[in-house]
Protein backbone atom coordinates (compact mmCIF):
# COMPACT_ATOMS: atom_id res chain seq x y z
CA UNK A 1 0.00 0.00 0.00
CA UNK A 2 1.12 3.57 -0.57
CA UNK A 3 0.36 5.80 2.07
CA UNK A 4 -0.26 8.44 -0.53
CA UNK A 5 -3.31 6.07 -1.92
CA UNK A 6 -4.28 5.02 2.04
CA UNK A 7 -6.66 6.74 4.20
CA UNK A 8 -4.62 7.01 7.44
CA UNK A 9 -5.83 10.55 9.01
CA UNK A 10 -3.20 10.55 11.81
CA UNK A 11 -3.73 12.80 14.88
CA UNK A 12 -0.87 15.15 15.70
CA UNK A 13 -2.76 16.37 19.01
CA UNK A 14 -3.22 13.90 21.72
CA UNK A 15 -7.21 13.99 22.17
CA UNK A 16 -8.34 15.46 25.49
CA UNK A 17 -11.18 12.55 25.68
CA UNK A 18 -9.04 9.54 25.77
CA UNK A 19 -7.64 8.39 29.29
CA UNK A 20 -5.51 5.68 28.62
CA UNK A 21 -2.94 4.96 26.33
CA UNK A 22 -5.16 2.23 24.05
CA UNK A 23 -7.70 4.99 23.37
CA UNK A 24 -5.40 7.73 22.51
CA UNK A 25 -3.09 5.94 20.30
CA UNK A 26 -6.12 4.80 18.52
CA UNK A 27 -7.64 7.90 17.92
CA UNK A 28 -3.73 9.52 16.89
CA UNK A 29 -2.94 6.72 14.78
CA UNK A 30 -5.99 7.23 12.72
CA UNK A 31 -7.48 3.13 13.34
CA UNK A 32 -11.09 4.32 14.99
CA UNK A 33 -13.54 7.18 14.59
CA UNK A 34 -16.05 7.81 17.37
CA UNK A 35 -19.30 7.95 16.19
CA UNK A 36 -21.23 7.96 19.59
CA UNK A 37 -20.78 7.43 23.14
CA UNK A 38 -19.10 3.57 23.10
CA UNK A 39 -19.78 3.54 19.47
CA UNK A 40 -16.59 3.28 16.55
CA UNK A 41 -15.94 3.43 13.08
CA UNK A 42 -12.93 1.22 12.26
CA UNK A 43 -10.92 3.17 9.92
CA UNK A 44 -8.99 1.17 7.41
CA UNK A 45 -5.81 0.73 9.88
CA UNK A 46 -8.01 -0.19 12.81
CA UNK A 47 -9.57 -2.85 10.40
CA UNK A 48 -6.37 -4.47 9.35
CA UNK A 49 -5.75 -5.18 12.95
CA UNK A 50 -9.23 -6.05 13.92
CA UNK A 51 -9.24 -8.53 10.85
CA UNK A 52 -6.06 -10.01 11.93
CA UNK A 53 -7.30 -10.81 15.44
CA UNK A 54 -10.41 -12.01 13.99
CA UNK A 55 -8.73 -14.25 11.77
CA UNK A 56 -6.14 -15.90 14.47
CA UNK A 57 -9.63 -16.47 17.05
CA UNK A 58 -11.35 -18.34 13.91
CA UNK A 59 -8.06 -20.85 13.33
CA UNK A 60 -7.97 -22.10 16.75
CA UNK A 61 -11.85 -22.02 17.23
CA UNK A 62 -11.33 -24.67 13.91
CA UNK A 63 -8.68 -26.34 15.42
CA UNK A 64 -10.69 -27.04 18.36
CA UNK A 65 -13.53 -28.26 16.13
CA UNK A 66 -15.61 -24.93 16.39
CA UNK A 67 -18.06 -24.83 13.64
CA UNK A 68 -18.76 -21.41 12.25
CA UNK A 69 -21.87 -19.83 11.23
CA UNK A 70 -23.52 -16.32 11.67
CA UNK A 71 -26.25 -15.13 13.67
CA UNK A 72 -28.17 -11.99 13.43
CA UNK A 73 -27.84 -9.08 15.38
CA UNK A 74 -31.58 -8.58 15.95
CA UNK A 75 -33.41 -10.85 18.11
CA UNK A 76 -37.05 -11.45 18.68
CA UNK A 77 -38.55 -10.59 22.53
CA UNK A 78 -40.10 -13.89 22.20
CA UNK A 79 -37.24 -15.72 21.90
CA UNK A 80 -35.46 -14.48 25.64
CA UNK A 81 -39.40 -14.90 27.17
CA UNK A 82 -38.69 -18.22 26.58
CA UNK A 83 -35.59 -18.23 28.83
CA UNK A 84 -36.84 -15.49 31.48
CA UNK A 85 -34.16 -13.42 30.55
CA UNK A 86 -36.01 -10.28 28.71
CA UNK A 87 -37.02 -8.95 31.75
CA UNK A 88 -34.03 -10.19 33.95
CA UNK A 89 -31.20 -8.31 31.29
CA UNK A 90 -32.64 -4.63 32.58
CA UNK A 91 -31.02 -1.73 30.72
CA UNK A 92 -28.13 -2.99 28.97
CA UNK A 93 -30.30 -4.34 26.57
CA UNK A 94 -31.26 -2.65 23.64
CA UNK A 95 -35.13 -2.90 23.35
CA UNK A 96 -36.30 -1.67 19.88
CA UNK A 97 -39.91 -2.39 18.09
CA UNK A 98 -40.31 -2.84 13.98
CA UNK A 99 -43.18 -1.32 12.10
CA UNK A 100 -45.56 -3.88 13.22
CA UNK A 101 -44.76 -3.03 16.95
CA UNK A 102 -43.05 -6.47 17.44
CA UNK A 103 -40.68 -6.61 20.40
CA UNK A 104 -37.04 -6.79 19.30
CA UNK A 105 -33.59 -6.31 20.17
CA UNK A 106 -29.87 -5.83 19.40
CA UNK A 107 -28.48 -8.82 20.92
CA UNK A 108 -26.04 -8.79 23.89
CA UNK A 109 -25.00 -12.44 23.66
CA UNK A 110 -26.99 -15.48 21.84
CA UNK A 111 -27.64 -18.17 24.27
CA UNK A 112 -31.03 -18.39 23.25
CA UNK A 113 -30.70 -18.02 19.62
CA UNK A 114 -28.50 -20.37 18.94
CA UNK A 115 -30.10 -22.72 21.56
CA UNK A 116 -33.50 -22.26 18.98
CA UNK A 117 -31.00 -22.97 15.77
CA UNK A 118 -30.23 -26.17 17.81
CA UNK A 119 -33.37 -27.67 18.87
CA UNK A 120 -34.63 -27.03 15.25
CA UNK A 121 -32.13 -29.41 13.88
CA UNK A 122 -30.63 -31.90 16.28
CA UNK A 123 -32.73 -34.72 17.77
CA UNK A 124 -30.25 -37.12 18.54
CA UNK A 125 -26.93 -38.14 20.59
CA UNK A 126 -25.75 -39.39 17.07
CA UNK A 127 -25.17 -35.55 16.35
CA UNK A 128 -23.60 -34.55 19.09
CA UNK A 129 -21.00 -33.69 20.23
CA UNK A 130 -21.54 -30.03 18.27
CA UNK A 131 -20.23 -26.33 18.89
CA UNK A 132 -21.13 -23.48 16.90
CA UNK A 133 -19.81 -20.07 16.99
CA UNK A 134 -19.51 -17.07 15.24
CA UNK A 135 -18.09 -13.40 14.77
CA UNK A 136 -20.96 -10.69 15.53
CA UNK A 137 -21.36 -7.58 16.97
CA UNK A 138 -23.48 -7.15 20.07
CA UNK A 139 -24.73 -4.35 21.63
CA UNK A 140 -25.11 -3.74 25.60
CA UNK A 141 -26.06 0.01 26.72
CA UNK A 142 -23.48 -0.15 29.18
CA UNK A 143 -23.64 2.51 32.14
CA UNK A 144 -19.95 3.88 31.46
CA UNK A 145 -18.86 3.32 27.69
CA UNK A 146 -15.14 4.75 28.36
CA UNK A 147 -11.25 3.76 27.74
CA UNK A 148 -12.39 3.75 23.75
CA UNK A 149 -12.79 0.30 22.47
CA UNK A 150 -11.93 -1.53 25.73
CA UNK A 151 -15.58 -0.91 27.15
CA UNK A 152 -17.47 -0.18 24.17
CA UNK A 153 -21.29 -0.11 23.53
CA UNK A 154 -21.14 -1.59 20.06
CA UNK A 155 -18.82 -4.02 20.35
CA UNK A 156 -17.63 -7.56 18.05
CA UNK A 157 -18.06 -10.65 20.42
CA UNK A 158 -16.59 -14.32 19.17
CA UNK A 159 -19.08 -16.57 20.49
CA UNK A 160 -19.15 -19.96 20.82
CA UNK A 161 -21.45 -22.75 22.13
CA UNK A 162 -21.41 -26.49 22.73
CA UNK A 163 -23.98 -28.77 23.14
CA UNK A 164 -23.23 -32.11 24.65
CA UNK A 165 -24.97 -35.15 25.60
CA UNK A 166 -24.23 -34.89 29.59
CA UNK A 167 -21.65 -33.76 31.67
CA UNK A 168 -18.80 -35.78 30.56
CA UNK A 169 -19.17 -34.45 27.56
CA UNK A 170 -19.88 -30.71 28.47
CA UNK A 171 -16.67 -30.64 30.23
CA UNK A 172 -14.42 -31.97 27.65
CA UNK A 173 -16.15 -29.24 25.04
CA UNK A 174 -15.26 -26.63 27.95
CA UNK A 175 -11.58 -28.01 28.32
CA UNK A 176 -11.15 -28.11 24.42
CA UNK A 177 -11.95 -24.28 23.90
CA UNK A 178 -9.98 -23.64 27.56
CA UNK A 179 -6.99 -24.94 25.39
CA UNK A 180 -8.04 -23.37 22.20
CA UNK A 181 -8.29 -19.82 24.26
CA UNK A 182 -4.69 -20.42 25.81
CA UNK A 183 -3.29 -20.48 22.22
CA UNK A 184 -5.44 -17.69 21.04
CA UNK A 185 -3.93 -15.24 23.45
CA UNK A 186 -0.63 -16.76 22.89
CA UNK A 187 -0.85 -16.48 19.41
CA UNK A 188 -1.72 -12.64 19.77
CA UNK A 189 1.64 -12.29 21.31
CA UNK A 190 -0.54 -11.86 24.95
CA UNK A 191 -0.29 -13.76 28.22
CA UNK A 192 -3.44 -14.37 29.53
CA UNK A 193 -3.99 -16.03 32.82
CA UNK A 194 -7.43 -18.42 32.84
CA UNK A 195 -8.95 -17.19 36.22
CA UNK A 196 -11.82 -18.63 38.44
CA UNK A 197 -15.19 -16.45 37.73
CA UNK A 198 -18.46 -15.47 38.45
CA UNK A 199 -20.89 -16.77 36.27
CA UNK A 200 -23.01 -13.64 36.71
CA UNK A 201 -26.53 -12.94 33.93
CA UNK A 202 -25.41 -16.45 32.13
CA UNK A 203 -25.63 -18.88 35.14
CA UNK A 204 -24.10 -21.98 35.62
CA UNK A 205 -21.50 -23.39 38.01
CA UNK A 206 -17.98 -23.85 35.61
CA UNK A 207 -16.98 -20.57 34.83
CA UNK A 208 -13.33 -19.26 33.90
CA UNK A 209 -12.39 -15.40 32.54
CA UNK A 210 -9.32 -15.24 30.67
CA UNK A 211 -7.56 -12.12 32.10
CA UNK A 212 -4.29 -9.58 30.58
CA UNK A 213 -2.14 -7.86 33.32
CA UNK A 214 -2.56 -4.76 32.92
CA UNK A 215 -2.21 -1.48 34.93
CA UNK A 216 -5.40 0.24 33.14
CA UNK A 217 -7.12 -2.53 33.59
CA UNK A 218 -10.96 -2.31 35.44
CA UNK A 219 -10.26 -5.52 37.59
CA UNK A 220 -8.84 -6.92 40.48
CA UNK A 221 -6.84 -9.68 40.17
CA UNK A 222 -4.97 -12.37 42.29
CA UNK A 223 -2.89 -14.67 40.75
CA UNK A 224 0.48 -16.94 41.55
CA UNK A 225 3.28 -15.88 39.59
CA UNK A 226 4.09 -19.13 38.28
CA UNK A 227 1.71 -18.57 35.52
CA UNK A 228 3.48 -15.74 33.52
CA UNK A 229 5.69 -18.37 32.17
CA UNK A 230 4.09 -22.12 31.67
CA UNK A 231 3.82 -23.10 28.16
CA UNK A 232 1.35 -22.75 25.85
CA UNK A 233 0.22 -26.45 24.34
CA UNK A 234 1.43 -26.76 21.09
CA UNK A 235 -0.74 -26.29 17.67
CA UNK A 236 -0.69 -30.26 17.39
CA UNK A 237 -2.43 -31.15 20.07
CA UNK A 238 -4.90 -33.64 20.08
CA UNK A 239 -8.57 -31.96 21.05
CA UNK A 240 -9.75 -35.82 20.43
CA UNK A 241 -7.65 -36.98 23.32
CA UNK A 242 -10.02 -36.34 26.43
CA UNK A 243 -7.43 -37.32 29.25
CA UNK A 244 -4.52 -35.18 27.40
CA UNK A 245 -6.58 -31.95 27.35
CA UNK A 246 -8.37 -32.16 30.80
CA UNK A 247 -3.98 -32.21 32.01
CA UNK A 248 -3.97 -29.43 30.57
CA UNK A 249 -6.22 -27.92 31.94
CA UNK A 250 -5.52 -29.09 35.39
CA UNK A 251 -1.99 -28.06 34.65
CA UNK A 252 -3.30 -24.46 34.21
CA UNK A 253 -5.81 -24.55 36.88
CA UNK A 254 -3.62 -26.20 39.64
CA UNK A 255 -2.35 -22.65 41.07
CA UNK A 256 -4.17 -19.78 42.46
CA UNK A 257 -5.89 -17.35 40.15
CA UNK A 258 -8.66 -14.86 40.72
CA UNK A 259 -10.91 -11.93 39.88
CA UNK A 260 -11.24 -9.84 42.92
CA UNK A 261 -15.33 -11.56 43.39
CA UNK A 262 -14.13 -14.81 43.41
CA UNK A 263 -10.99 -14.24 45.77
CA UNK A 264 -9.97 -15.94 48.30
CA UNK A 265 -7.56 -14.17 50.91
CA UNK A 266 -6.78 -17.21 53.14
CA UNK A 267 -6.21 -19.16 49.77
CA UNK A 268 -3.76 -16.67 48.29
CA UNK A 269 -2.21 -15.83 51.78
CA UNK A 270 -0.72 -19.24 51.67
CA UNK A 271 1.22 -18.92 48.45
CA UNK A 272 5.06 -17.87 49.09
CA UNK A 273 4.83 -13.85 49.39
CA UNK A 274 7.65 -14.07 46.43
CA UNK A 275 4.80 -15.77 44.26
CA UNK A 276 1.79 -13.41 44.52
CA UNK A 277 0.62 -11.35 41.78
CA UNK A 278 -1.93 -8.90 42.88
CA UNK A 279 -3.04 -7.08 39.93
CA UNK A 280 -5.15 -5.20 37.60
CA UNK A 281 -6.35 -7.08 34.72
CA UNK A 282 -8.70 -6.98 31.43
CA UNK A 283 -10.99 -9.68 31.18
CA UNK A 284 -10.62 -10.44 27.37
CA UNK A 285 -12.49 -13.92 27.35
CA UNK A 286 -14.64 -15.45 29.42
CA UNK A 287 -15.91 -19.34 29.08
CA UNK A 288 -19.12 -21.10 30.93
CA UNK A 289 -20.19 -24.12 31.00
CA UNK A 290 -24.08 -23.93 32.51
CA UNK A 291 -25.63 -27.33 31.67
CA UNK A 292 -29.35 -26.89 31.10
CA UNK A 293 -30.11 -23.62 31.93
CA UNK A 294 -31.57 -22.33 28.56
CA UNK A 295 -32.08 -25.75 27.08
CA UNK A 296 -34.66 -27.10 30.10
CA UNK A 297 -37.10 -23.85 29.55
CA UNK A 298 -36.44 -23.64 25.66
CA UNK A 299 -36.73 -27.38 25.53
CA UNK A 300 -33.99 -27.99 23.49
CA UNK A 301 -33.84 -32.36 23.90
CA UNK A 302 -31.91 -34.93 22.53
CA UNK A 303 -32.59 -38.84 22.04
CA UNK A 304 -30.26 -40.34 24.37
CA UNK A 305 -29.20 -44.29 23.22
CA UNK A 306 -31.32 -45.51 25.40
CA UNK A 307 -34.29 -43.65 24.14
CA UNK A 308 -34.95 -41.25 26.47
CA UNK A 309 -35.04 -37.85 25.97
CA UNK A 310 -33.27 -35.19 28.02
CA UNK A 311 -32.31 -31.19 27.49
CA UNK A 312 -28.81 -30.85 25.91
CA UNK A 313 -25.98 -29.97 28.03
CA UNK A 314 -24.65 -26.29 26.73
CA UNK A 315 -21.50 -23.68 27.67
CA UNK A 316 -20.64 -20.86 25.76
CA UNK A 317 -17.28 -19.26 25.20
CA UNK A 318 -16.79 -15.73 24.38
CA UNK A 319 -13.74 -13.44 23.11
CA UNK A 320 -13.82 -9.80 22.29
CA UNK A 321 -11.66 -9.29 19.42
CA UNK A 322 -12.40 -4.92 19.88
CA UNK A 323 -11.52 -5.14 23.10
CA UNK A 324 -8.37 -7.27 22.63
CA UNK A 325 -7.29 -4.08 20.09
CA UNK A 326 -7.03 -2.12 23.17
CA UNK A 327 -5.45 -4.73 25.12
CA UNK A 328 -2.72 -5.18 23.13
CA UNK A 329 -1.38 -1.82 22.27
CA UNK A 330 -2.37 -1.71 26.48
CA UNK A 331 0.47 -4.25 26.98
CA UNK A 332 2.83 -3.05 23.62
CA UNK A 333 3.68 0.66 23.52
CA UNK A 334 6.38 3.06 24.41
CA UNK A 335 6.52 6.85 23.98
CA UNK A 336 6.69 6.76 20.03
CA UNK A 337 3.16 4.73 19.83
CA UNK A 338 2.24 1.50 19.07
CA UNK A 339 4.23 -1.48 18.81
CA UNK A 340 2.51 -4.40 17.18
CA UNK A 341 3.23 -7.99 17.97
CA UNK A 342 3.62 -9.08 14.31
CA UNK A 343 0.94 -11.79 14.01
CA UNK A 344 -1.52 -8.65 14.46
CA UNK A 345 0.30 -5.62 12.78
CA UNK A 346 -1.44 -3.59 10.05
CA UNK A 347 1.26 -3.65 8.11
CA UNK A 348 4.50 -5.72 8.70
CA UNK A 349 6.77 -3.80 6.70
CA UNK A 350 7.38 0.24 6.36
CA UNK A 351 9.11 1.69 4.00
CA UNK A 352 9.78 5.47 4.43
CA UNK A 353 11.33 7.00 1.45
CA UNK A 354 13.78 10.33 2.95
CA UNK A 355 14.17 12.01 -0.40
CA UNK A 356 10.49 12.06 -2.13
CA UNK A 357 11.50 13.12 -5.68
CA UNK A 358 14.93 12.46 -5.55
CA UNK A 359 15.18 10.10 -8.99
CA UNK A 360 18.06 7.56 -7.56
CA UNK A 361 15.66 7.00 -3.59
CA UNK A 362 12.35 6.87 -5.46
CA UNK A 363 13.64 4.15 -7.59
CA UNK A 364 15.26 2.17 -4.70
CA UNK A 365 12.86 2.81 -2.64
CA UNK A 366 9.92 1.43 -5.43
CA UNK A 367 11.72 -1.71 -6.56
CA UNK A 368 11.60 -2.43 -2.94
CA UNK A 369 8.19 -1.34 -2.20
CA UNK A 370 7.43 -3.68 -5.84
CA UNK A 371 9.59 -6.66 -4.63
CA UNK A 372 8.04 -7.03 -1.69
CA UNK A 373 4.51 -7.24 -2.14
CA UNK A 374 4.98 -9.48 -4.93
CA UNK A 375 6.29 -11.68 -2.29
CA UNK A 376 3.36 -11.16 -0.59
CA UNK A 377 4.77 -9.08 2.28
CA UNK A 378 2.07 -6.69 3.84
CA UNK A 379 3.96 -3.22 3.35
CA UNK A 380 3.24 0.68 3.61
CA UNK A 381 5.31 2.75 1.49
CA UNK A 382 5.51 6.13 2.78
CA UNK A 383 5.87 7.91 -0.06
CA UNK A 384 4.39 11.53 0.57
CA UNK A 385 6.45 14.53 0.64
CA UNK A 386 7.12 14.97 4.39
CA UNK A 387 10.80 15.31 6.17
CA UNK A 388 12.32 12.56 7.46
CA UNK A 389 11.45 12.76 10.66
CA UNK A 390 7.76 12.96 9.84
CA UNK A 391 7.72 10.25 8.25
CA UNK A 392 9.50 7.93 11.31
CA UNK A 393 7.53 9.44 13.53
CA UNK A 394 4.66 8.14 11.77
CA UNK A 395 5.73 4.86 11.13
CA UNK A 396 6.77 4.30 14.76
CA UNK A 397 2.97 5.96 15.83
CA UNK A 398 1.29 3.07 13.89
CA UNK A 399 3.79 0.60 15.14
CA UNK A 400 5.00 -1.03 11.88
CA UNK A 401 7.75 -3.83 13.24
CA UNK A 402 9.95 -3.73 10.01
CA UNK A 403 11.19 -0.18 9.07
CA UNK A 404 13.48 0.07 5.68
CA UNK A 405 14.18 3.72 5.79
CA UNK A 406 15.57 4.07 2.66
CA UNK A 407 18.13 7.70 1.52
CA UNK A 408 20.90 8.84 -0.89
CA UNK A 409 23.46 8.60 1.93
CA UNK A 410 23.09 5.14 2.36
CA UNK A 411 22.28 4.61 -1.29
CA UNK A 412 25.61 5.76 -2.02
CA UNK A 413 26.69 2.59 -0.66
CA UNK A 414 24.19 0.94 -1.76
CA UNK A 415 23.04 0.06 1.65
CA UNK A 416 19.56 0.95 3.14
CA UNK A 417 18.44 0.95 6.71
CA UNK A 418 16.35 -1.91 8.18
CA UNK A 419 15.10 -0.50 11.72
CA UNK A 420 13.20 -3.13 14.32
CA UNK A 421 9.87 -1.74 15.44
CA UNK A 422 10.47 -3.26 19.27
CA UNK A 423 13.84 -2.51 20.61
CA UNK A 424 14.94 0.30 17.92
CA UNK A 425 17.69 -1.65 17.01
CA UNK A 426 18.93 -0.78 13.12
CA UNK A 427 21.49 -2.18 10.67
CA UNK A 428 22.68 -1.09 7.57
CA UNK A 429 21.77 -3.59 4.42
CA UNK A 430 22.09 -4.00 0.88
CA UNK A 431 18.07 -4.26 -1.14
CA UNK A 432 18.98 -7.55 -1.28
CA UNK A 433 19.31 -8.39 1.97
CA UNK A 434 16.73 -6.79 3.07
CA UNK A 435 14.51 -8.85 0.83
CA UNK A 436 15.89 -12.09 1.85
CA UNK A 437 15.38 -11.00 5.73
CA UNK A 438 11.57 -10.12 5.32
CA UNK A 439 10.15 -12.25 1.91
P1 LIG B 1 -17.11 -6.99 31.51
O1 LIG B 1 -16.90 -7.69 32.81
O2 LIG B 1 -15.87 -6.29 31.02
O3 LIG B 1 -18.33 -6.11 31.50
P2 LIG B 1 -18.56 -9.21 30.58
O4 LIG B 1 -18.16 -10.15 31.67
O5 LIG B 1 -19.85 -8.51 30.71
O6 LIG B 1 -17.37 -8.11 30.41
P3 LIG B 1 -18.95 -11.39 28.73
O7 LIG B 1 -20.43 -11.42 28.77
O8 LIG B 1 -18.20 -12.40 29.51
O9 LIG B 1 -18.45 -9.91 29.15
O10 LIG B 1 -18.53 -11.33 27.19
C1 LIG B 1 -17.42 -12.02 26.62
C2 LIG B 1 -16.32 -11.06 26.19
O11 LIG B 1 -16.81 -9.96 25.42
C3 LIG B 1 -15.59 -10.39 27.34
O12 LIG B 1 -14.66 -11.27 27.92
C4 LIG B 1 -14.93 -9.22 26.65
O13 LIG B 1 -13.75 -9.62 25.99
C5 LIG B 1 -15.97 -8.83 25.61
N1 LIG B 1 -16.76 -7.68 26.06
C6 LIG B 1 -17.76 -7.67 26.96
N2 LIG B 1 -18.29 -6.45 27.13
C7 LIG B 1 -17.58 -5.64 26.30
C8 LIG B 1 -17.65 -4.25 26.01
N3 LIG B 1 -18.54 -3.48 26.61
N4 LIG B 1 -16.79 -3.74 25.09
C9 LIG B 1 -15.88 -4.54 24.48
N5 LIG B 1 -15.78 -5.85 24.71
C10 LIG B 1 -16.61 -6.41 25.61
MG1 LIG C 1 -20.32 -6.61 31.24
MG1 LIG D 1 -16.90 -9.66 33.32
MG1 LIG E 1 -17.44 -12.04 31.41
Amino acid sequence: MRLSRFFLPILRETPKEAEIVSHRLLLRAGMIRQESAGIYAFLPLGLRVLNKVCRIVREEQDRSGAIEMLMPTIQSAELWRESGRYDDYGKEMLRIKDRHEREMLYGPTNEEMVTEVFRAYVRSYKDLPLNLYHLQWKFRDEVRPRFGLMRGREFLMKDAYSFDLDYEGAKHAYNKMFVAYLRTFARLGLRAIPMVADTGPIGGNLSHEFIILAQTGESEVFCHRDYLDLPVPEAGVDFDDVAGIQAIVDRWTSHYAATSEKHDEAAFAAIPEADRVSARGIEVGHIFYFGTKYSAPMKAVVAHPDGSEKPVHMGSYGIGPTRLVAALIEASHDEAGIVWPEPVAPFRVGIANLKQGDAATDAAAGELYQALTVRGVEVLYHDLDERPGSKFATLDLIGVPWQILVGPKGLKEGKVELKRRSGGDRELLSPADVLERLA
